[in-house]
């Protein structure tokens, strides 16, 4: 087989979009880089995946 176009993704999976509520860092991790909120043993309301933030390491939560 042949590659017809180079992908650019590192990762895999879908991408969530997070957002650091200490220092305002917005993010994208991947499928294996994230935690999802139902296997975290909380439900918080809006929340469906949580992620350590690249920046400052603190907890940045997705809504997506
Ligand atoms: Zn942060």
């Amino acid at each position: 087989m042949e590659i017809i176009e180079q992908g650019t993704h590192i990762g895999s999976g879908e991408t969530k979009k997070f957002e650091c509520y200490n220092c305002d860092c917005v993010f994208k991790a991947y499928e294996n880089e994230y935690v999802k909120a139902w296997h975290l043993g909380q439900s918080r309301e809006g929340i469906t995946a949580e992620c350590a933030c690249p920046k400052c390491g603190k907890t940045a939560f997705s809504h997506e």
